[in-house]
């Protein structure tokens, strides 16, 4: 699958998927670039401002896309280096940081991790006394995961949509997936159904406010990435996602790794060389700063310019 052409698409939406306004207009059409195919339409809600493929692949076409050779090569690929993530103590300081997140709510409780991927996140989390479970659509991460990171039973494969759990649960956690899903309204409201009373669910994302987006060349930004993203947030967007869903925003943080950061900018550098010179020198300026100084980060935090942010929502109880 090369482009958009290879696809089969569901009908165009006349409404926002998110807030459901009608004042919706095409965006952008995605360029050819790393993880990103070209000629998917992007269109933007006037409302909300959330940014989204339309019209969407449909589900035979997304599923083939993840399960075609290019996409396993990708896949066996970040299954190595989330082994390599997991044995490297530096590395895995960076799962720690999200299991500190939980940590800060509450020691210890039941977890389900969606969109698991090998487990990475599930095996650190037990390691911390959690009691976590994954699911994720890759039966091939599964296996990889059970195999190689001793989770036998506790990760499965399962959609968000058929996930029948046995018990609710004290945390969900969802790190880089919901711009992934078709309906992102849905998983959040499934995530309801998952959590216990005063539960809380952690989601992470790419966010279009970082200093990698170019408000004049969307079509740049390296989170673009369709079709496996199909969604593209604000922190704005986000929070009004998270409002209509009945939740309440209870913590945000910017991502410090700095594969987020200078790392991944670089390697986006020649998605903008049609844009502006000075600007290019200016972010690697500013990535190379927010990776090498811990000061350079809060002052990025500060300035809510971060690339990918993590959300703590709980279910607002004046909804429930
Ligand atoms: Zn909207």
């Amino acid at each position: 699958m090369k482009s958009n052409l290879d696809f089969k698409f569901d009908g165009e939406l006349s409404a926002c998927p998110i807030c459901l306004s009608g004042s919706i207009s095409y965006s952008y059409t995605t360029i050819h670039a790393p993880l990103c195919l070209p000629g998917f339409r992007v269109w933007c809600c006037r409302d909300c401002g959330v940014r989204f493929v339309n019209p969407q692949p449909c589900h035979t076409s997304l599923k083939e896309f993840y399960e075609s050779p290019e996409f396993q090569e990708i896949n066996y690929s970040i299954n190595a280096t989330r082994l390599e993530y997991i044995s490297d103590p530096r590395k895995k300081a960076l799962y720690e940081d999200q299991v500190a997140l939980l940590r800060h709510h509450k020691g210890s409780g039941r977890v389900l991790d969606i969109g698991c991927g090998v487990g990475e996140f599930v095996r650190v989390s037990t390691d911390y006394g959690y009691d976590a479970e994954g699911i994720d659509l890759a039966a091939d991460r599964i296996k990889f995961g059970q195999a190689h990171l001793g989770l036998d039973d506790r990760i499965k494969v399962s959609s968000f949509e058929e996930f029948m759990p046995a018990a609710r649960y004290d945390f969900v956690t969802c790190w880089d997936i919901i711009e992934h899903v078709k309906n992102p309204k849905l998983m959040m409201q499934s995530i309801k159904g998952f959590l216990n009373s005063g539960g809380i669910a952690v989601i992470r994302i790419p966010i279009t406010d970082g200093i990698m987006f170019d408000e004049e060349h969307p079509e740049t930004w390296k989170w673009v990435m369709a079709p496996y993203h199909l969604f593209q947030f604000s922190n704005k967007t986000f929070e009004w996602l998270m409002h209509t869903c009945g939740y309440q925003v209870i913590g945000h943080q910017f991502a410090k790794d700095a594969n987020y950061t200078r790392a991944s900018f670089f390697r986006s550098v020649p998605q903008f060389h049609r844009t502006v010179e000075s600007k290019i020198i200016l972010r690697a300026l500013v990535a190379l700063l927010l990776e090498r100084s811990g000061v350079a980060t809060t002052i990025i935090s500060l300035l809510g310019k971060g690339n990918v942010a993590t959300f703590v929502v709980r279910v607002n109880a004046s909804v429930a």
